[in-house]
């Protein structure tokens, strides 16, 4: 099993982050995703992103000579847009819909007992 390259406890090599201090960890990658293959004779980790950053848990790390995860630390990531704050809002309503009932009674009732 793999150490967390951060707190270096155990952790599963599948894991997509550290369970003891929540560090993300970029370990085996997902099923389908395309192996990355070392041209030369130096290993992928050498130019690897999650090499660089420390978070990779992989066994074969620092030589790998392929690997689903790789990301070149040579060129720009991609940037994956996030969610509109207007759905990111809506969601967060949906989760605390409970409390903002709970709250609005409570209102309700200091306001009708203030107006007796
Ligand atoms: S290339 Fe090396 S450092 Fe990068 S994800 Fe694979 S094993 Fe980890
Ligand atoms: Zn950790």
């Amino acid at each position: 099993m793999p150490d967390c390259p951060r707190c270096h406890q155990p952790v599963e090599a599948q894991a997509i982050a550290c369970p003891y201090c929540r560090t993300p960890l970029k370990a085996h990658g997902h099923p389908g995703m395309p192996l990355h293959q070392a041209t030369g004779d130096e290993p992928l980790c050498l130019s690897c992103t999650y090499h660089a950053d420390d978070t990779c848990t992989f066994p074969k790390r620092p030589n790998a000579f392929d690997c689903t995860l790789y990301d070149n630390v040579n060129q720009p990531r991609t940037i994956t847009p996030g969610y509109p704050s207007s759905f990111r809002l809506k969601v967060w309503l949906k989760r605390h819909i409970g409390w903002i009932a709970l709250v609005g009674l409570l209102l309700l009732s200091l306001t009708l007992a203030l107006l007796r």
